[in-house]
């Protein structure tokens, strides 16, 4: 079968990059077809139903969605002129979303993998006395804000709140919360090259000059080298100096400003993080503030609001083992004690229940609170 993803033109882009970005930038993307809502523009409108909420945000078909109204009636011209006044878009399954369900109007909704911020908009200009289409810059929903206590909307200063409403992006927002889906928007894989000839080569030996370890949370990667990049201070892929270049996990790497092209495999991200507990770097003895650094962002709302309530510190990245000390389980939040988790799928759940832990998925910690 000939596929219509032009995995050819990407191999060769990322061979020009260099092997050791190819590792961990395309693979998860280029194993499948990606489903059409992917490659679709303007969107699908999906039945509800068929609408997927790992760890309480939206999904189609394995790929991050979301979903807004596109018909705007009379209020188009409006609109049009003033994406702030249109309809908001919904980047979670939120009290809004909850609410149309339960009317059974969600039928209206339109999901679509967009992270430039601006929709598909028509309704009945009034101006104009005819049906116009159009594109608007729409706003994030707030009840979606809230229900991810996204950045802490919840747990922050009013002020903080307006900054984080100001400052969102849906781009950043999808490459976040790469863990909890299959597929990325076909945007991120279009990456630009840059590098200088040699740059493997000097890659490879500044990260030997760091043994392998990562330059801000210390992380040890020499018995996964593929896992630590060198990152350019200044942005400049062309300046190689020693003092531009710092070596860091590809967590740490994507967490860095102007990085949100960047994702990590949730396979990647389990391991790091089972590393920095191993390695003592990331475990209840570590200060919030590092734990909400160091998290994968989709638990960090969630890890915020345990501190505002005085919930104990969780363990991050840990094994959960049966009597005879096999691993049964990787869970990104855990405490031991309490033998309670939480989990990213419900299959882990039933796992757990079988060695009496009590565990919620994500979705259903975030609606408990
Ligand atoms: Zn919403
Ligand atoms: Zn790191
Ligand atoms: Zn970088």
């Amino acid at each position: 079968m000939k596929l219509s993803f032009p995995a050819d033109a990407l191999w060769q882009q990322v061979q020009k990059m260099g092997a050791v970005k190819a590792e961990y930038t395309l693979d998860s993307v280029l194993k499948d077809p990606p489903p059409p809502i992917v490659t679709t523009p303007e969107g699908l409108d999906v039945p509800l139903d068929e609408v997927t909420t790992p760890g309480g945000l939206l999904g189609y078909d394995g790929a991050q969605v979301v979903l807004y109204i596109p018909d705007h009636g009379k209020k188009i011209d409006t609109v049009l002129a003033q994406g702030d006044k249109g309809n908001r878009v919904h980047i979670a399954n939120c009290q809004t979303l909850d609410d149309m369900r339960r009317k059974k109007r969600f039928q209206r909704y339109r999901a679509v993998v967009n992270i430039t911020g601006d929709f598909e908009v028509f309704g009945f200009s009034m101006s104009r006395n005819r049906d116009v289409e159009g594109k608007a810059r729409l706003q994030v929903c707030i009840n979606c804000l809230k229900h991810l206590n996204y950045k802490g909307y919840l747990t922050e200063s009013s002020r903080k709140r307006e900054i984080i409403i100001n400052s969102f992006s849906l781009k950043e927002f999808f490459a976040e919360n790469s863990t909890l889906f299959r597929y990325l928007p076909t945007a991120f894989t279009e990456r630009k090259s840059g590098y200088t000839d040699d740059w493997k080569n000097v890659s490879q030996s500044y990260r030997t000059r760091q043994n392998f370890t990562c330059e801000s949370c210390r992380v040890d990667l020499n018995q996964h080298k593929y896992l630590l990049h060198t990152h350019h201070s200044d942005g400049n892929k062309r300046n190689n100096h020693s003092s531009n270049l710092i070596a860091l996990c590809a967590d740490c790497h994507r967490k860095q400003p102007l990085h949100d092209h960047m994702f990590i495999k949730a396979s990647d991200m389990a391991l790091l993080q089972k590393l920095r507990q191993q390695q003592g770097l990331l475990n209840s003895n570590s200060d919030w503030e590092d734990i909400f650094q160091l998290i994968d962002p989709p638990y960090e709302g969630l890890v915020r609001l345990y501190r505002k309530n005085n919930v104990m510190k969780p363990e991050v990245g840990y094994e959960i083992t049966d009597d005879q000390g096999q691993v049964i389980a990787e869970v990104e939040l855990a405490w031991p004690d309490d033998k309670f988790a939480i989990t990213k799928s419900e299959d882990q759940k039933m796992v757990l229940a079988k060695i009496d832990w009590t565990a919620q998925t994500l979705q259903e910690a975030l609606y408990s609170h």
